[in-house]
């Protein structure tokens, strides 16, 4: 952390900040220069409130012209920490690994035992690796379908049973992670959930492999915090995955962020997935983006698929026939290749 104080600040001013430092534990370096001063905070703060709160502190002393804080607000996730790749291991699909793309692919939702099994045989067949498919379903409109719950738990593990593919379902509510972990094989925590620090917390106490997608308006950075809660909780077992922004688009569902695909590389060793279904809303601008994806990097991507769309309980519009999603996967194949990959 690095404090700049105003030109007009005193001596004595730079004595209460000394002092200040110190008292809360930091080491100080001085600049002096013939305009500015700056105070360098060395060291870890011994006090309770966290780093944030002290730079806030700082930032109230009318003296103080700008606190910056020179690392990063997340350190388990970071890629200083851990400049290796994180792969994460799902019933022997590796999640992560710099030679190999991975597909998930699924229905939105689970509606009916032949909806998914029609689905699952399509996209196992077309070279998916992991089903997905929601249970307990997110929705903006109180009135909307909610998923299933536990029955639709119990059609995803025959599925998985019958096409040996690993399941990967969102997790809503703190109070049903005992029993989705279950289940699943891979957590999804949803885009409305990511700064639901407390689900992210009780999901961090356990060892199942989690995707945390990133909130519809929150930035790299408070993206990456929230994964940090998860793996500072010990579980490590941690992918990210893009699935668009609110912009002022309007055309798109919302705007898919290629930047944070290659953002998340340069600042983290998590997998990164990318979710071209919500990113755009529609079933003919999937097989574009999943290839953009997986040239910026992307360590997989997931692609809602429907037997029917146009009956789908839930983004019909932005599912794809298992016709197209055997098209994609043709279509990706030499992308991820270009780019030293295979899928
Ligand atoms: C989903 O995957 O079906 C879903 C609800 O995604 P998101 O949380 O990104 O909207
Ligand atoms: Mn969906």
């Amino acid at each position: 952390m690095i404090i700049i104080l105003s030109s007009s600040a005193t001596k004595e001013n730079l004595k209460h900040v000394t002092q200040m430092l110190e008292e809360r534990g930091y080491g100080v370096h001085l600049s002096e220069g013939v305009e500015t001063t700056i105070v360098g905070a060395v060291g870890v703060p011994s006090d309770p409130s966290g780093k944030a709160e002290v730079m806030e502190q700082f930032q109230a002393l009318p003296f103080v012209d700008k606190v910056v804080s020179v690392s990063k607000p997340y350190k388990v996730v970071s890629k200083q920490f851990h400049p290796d790749p994180t792969i994460i291991d799902v019933r022997g699909i590796k999640i992560g690994d710099p030679a190999f793309v991975v597909v998930m692919a699924g229905p939105c939702t689970v509606e009916t035992e032949a909806q998914l099994m029609e689905a699952a045989r399509a996209v196992k067949a077309a070279g998916a690796h992991i089903l997905r498919g929601g249970a307990y379903k997110p929705s903006t409109s109180p009135y909307s379908f909610h998923g299933h719950g536990e029955p639709a738990l119990k059609m995803l593990a025959a599925a998985r049973e019958e096409l040996d593919m690993p399941i990967i379902t969102e997790v809503l509510d703190v109070r049903d992670v005992d029993l989705v972990c279950r289940y699943a094989d891979i957590l999804q925590i949803g885009t409305r959930n990511m700064a639901n620090f407390p689900l992210l917390t009780e999901i961090g106490k356990t060892q199942v492999p989690v995707m945390l997608k990133r909130g519809m308006s929150a930035t790299i950075e408070e993206w990456l915090q929230a994964a940090e809660y998860i793996a500072s909780q010990g579980n490590k077992n941690v992918m990210l995955c893009e699935r668009g922004i609110r912009t002022f688009e309007t055309y798109t569902r919302n705007t898919f962020d290629i930047n944070a695909i290659a953002a998340v590389k340069e600042l983290s060793h998590l997998p990164i997935i990318a979710d071209p279904s919500h990113a755009t809303g529609k079933a003919s601008l999937v097989n574009a983006v999943s290839r953009a994806a997986v040239a910026a990097g992307a360590d997989g991507i997931i692609i809602e698929v429907h037997p029917n769309p146009e009956k789908a309980l839930k983004d019909g519009a932005q599912s794809l026939l298992p016709e197209a999603f055997v098209k994609l996967m043709h279509d990706v194949a030499p992308i991820a290749a270009a780019v030293g990959r295979h899928i």
